[in-house]
């Protein structure tokens, strides 16, 4: 499940990603935190997280921290449990500021 996060490459800096790609449990915090009245229906969604490649691998602050998008497919099993997470690619986000 990890796997296809570790791997992933930033598409601005073409640094290794490592531990920096939004996992299952932050994507999902963040989602019942946002909507606790939404229940996913569909087993399998396909969703995008914005993040920021501020660090690099060793954690270092880089100097031009970017904005990026994680898509990312997630499975659920029929009590909403995620069952397993793929990043299916990192794209360049849009800095907000
Ligand atoms: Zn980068």
């Amino acid at each position: 499940m990890r796997e296809s996060i570790k791997k992933a490459i930033c598409p601005v800096c073409g640094r290794k990603l490592g531990d920096h790609v939004p996992d299952m449990e932050s994507v999902l915090a963040e989602l019942s935190y946002d909507g606790k009245d939404i229940r996913i229906v569909t087993p399998e969604v396909v969703m995008e997280a914005d993040f920021d490649h501020a660090l690099d691998e060793e954690g270092f602050t880089l100097d031009e921290p970017h904005p990026l998008v994680a898509v990312i497919k997630i499975r659920f099993d029929s009590s909403g449990k995620g069952t397993s997470y793929q990043v299916l690619k990192i794209l360049e986000g849009v800095d907000n500021e």
